[in-house]
């Protein structure tokens, strides 16, 4: 495995390499990163794995601090799995350049997390675009737990580079709770409380199915969603797969959710 600790190491790591898999990460890796990993060690001729904590994607400065890192641990998973590469650029390597015009969300895209973290995808798209110019890898692997980066960096990155965008299906733990870099930020209780809103949401998703008046049921289990579990809730929302245009059939949608335990912001889709 290859330490890539600036951009010269990298072009002169990758010069030679056509059939390349990049798996973009902030580190603090998990089981959810894991499996993105083997999906690209399986599909690709090398695999390279960024750790990098973006500030620019980071709307809110606790967030930003607070964000769980584990460098050395992190390496250890990294050569455990065998990847070829790891790139762990310093902020003057990603940001050696200043964008001309600033990346702008459309306005029919301020929905969901787009709505309530102010600036955080045009941050994420501003830094995906950098690291596809810089790496030019064949495919990138992302994550579905985050569906609406997903959906957004794959539009980006389709239209102006020939890198595909793999989505790779969400990870949970043995409570159903979808596994995050945050979670390690969560006590024992909060952790359970977790699981239980997740087993929740997944059963409610289940029942849904045939019901009429879906927008007038997700506003009340929202409501029910803040009593029962004391937590603040940015969105419940069934929003279309294809386009996450806000939807009232359950066929080709999802559940979106996003909510605080405490001050930690979690997202998951059902
Ligand atoms: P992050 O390090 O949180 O920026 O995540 C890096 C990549 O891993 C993103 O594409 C995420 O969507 C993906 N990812 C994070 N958690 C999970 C999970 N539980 N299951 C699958 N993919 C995940």
């Amino acid at each position: 495995m290859k330490i890539l600790l600036n951009n010269s190491d990298l072009n002169e790591a990758l010069y030679d390499v056509s059939n390349l898999g990049f798996v973009p990460t902030m580190g603090s890796l998990h089981k959810g990163h894991i499996s993105l990993i083997k999906k690209s060690l399986k599909e690709c001729e090398k695999t390279i794995v960024s750790i990098f904590v973006n500030p620019t994607q980071f709307n809110n400065k606790y967030d930003y601090k607070k964000y769980p890192k584990n460098i050395k641990k992190d390496l250890s998973i990294l050569h455990k799995q065998k990847v070829n590469f790891v790139y762990l650029p310093k902020k003057e390597d990603v940001y050696y350049y200043k964008r001309k015009t600033p990346i702008k969300i459309s306005k029919d895209n301020l929905i969901l997390c787009a709505k309530f973290r102010k600036g955080h995808f045009e941050g994420v798209l501003d830094v995906m675009d950098r690291f596809t110019k810089i790496i030019k890898p064949q495919k990138i692997y992302m994550g579905e737990k985050d569906f609406q980066q997903l959906y957004l960096v794959k539009k980006y990155i389709y239209n102006k580079y020939k890198s595909k965008i793999i989505s790779c299906k969400t990870v949970r733990n043995k409570n159903k709770f979808a596994l995050s870099s945050r979670n390690i930020l969560l006590n024992k209780t909060e952790l359970l409380k977790a699981g239980n809103i997740a087993k929740d949401l997944i059963s409610f998703k289940k029942k849904l199915s045939n019901k009429k008046n879906l927008k007038m049921i997700l506003s009340n289990k929202k409501k029910e969603l803040i009593n029962l579990y004391k937590i603040k809730v940015d969105y419940l929302e069934l929003r279309s797969i294809s386009n996450l245009k806000s939807s009232n059939k359950l066929k080709n949608s999802k559940l979106f959710f996003a909510y605080y335990i405490n001050k930690i912001r979690l997202i998951d889709n059902f």
